[in-house]
C-alpha cells in the first residue's frame, strides 16, 4: 500500500557543507509537506542499526563511521508518490553518475559523502520513519 510518505536524512557532509538549508528548500520548491523533522547527531550504535541491511556490504564500517562523523537532518515527507519522485529528486548513489539538478548532482562529493538519503520502497520509508520519530513527533 503506497503511503506517500518517505523518510529522509541530509547527511553529515551536507550539514556540515552548509547546504541543508538549500536542500530542504528544494524538497519543499518540490512539493514536500515536512511532517517531522530532528536535527541529531546518531551514535554508532544507531546507524549501525538504522543500516543493518548493509550489514554484509563491504562499505558498512565506513558507512556508519561516516554517518556518526557529525550532525545530520532526519525527516519525514508527504506528497503523492513521494518514494518513487523522491529518489529521482535525489539522483543517483553515485554522484559521479547522478543526474544534473539533481540533489547529490549539486551537493555530493562522493559516493559515500552523497548528501542524502532518500527511502528505497514504501514499507522502508515506514520503517526508518518510526526509526526516529515516535507518533506524538509526526504531523
Ligand atoms: P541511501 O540509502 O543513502 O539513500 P542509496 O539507496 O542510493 O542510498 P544504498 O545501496 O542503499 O544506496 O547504499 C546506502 C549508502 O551506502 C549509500 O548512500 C552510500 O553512502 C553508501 N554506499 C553504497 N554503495 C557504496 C559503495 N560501493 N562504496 C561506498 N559507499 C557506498
Ligand atoms: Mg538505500
Amino acid at each position: 500500500m503506497a503511503t506517500n510518505r518517505t523518510f529522509t536524512m541530509i547527511k553529515p557532509d551536507a550539514t556540515a557543507a552548509g547546504n541543508a538549508g538549500k536542500i530542504l528548500d528544494i524538497i519543499l520548491e518540490n512539493g514536500y509537506k515536512v511532517v517531522a523533522l530532528k536535527y541529531i547527531h546518531l551514535s554508532t550504535a544507531q546507524a549501525g542499526a538504522f543500516y543493518e541491511i548493509h550489514k554484509e556490504r563491504p562499505f558498512y564500517n565506513d558507512l556508519v563511521s561516516f554517518m556518526t562523523s557529525g550532525p545530520i537532518y532526519a525527516a519525514i515527507l508527504e506528497k503523492e508518490n513521494a518514494v518513487a519522485d523522491f529518489r529521482t529528486l535525489i539522483g543517483a548513489t553515485n554522484p559521479a553518475e547522478a543526474a544534473p539538478g539533481t540533489i547529490r548532482n549539486l551537493f555530493a562529493k562522493s559516493i559515500d559523502a552523497n548528501a542524502v538519503h532518500g527511502s528505497d520502497s514504501d514499507e522502508n520509508a515506514m520503517i526508518e520513519g518510526a526509526f526516529f520519530f515516535n507518533r506524538f513527533e509526526r504531523f
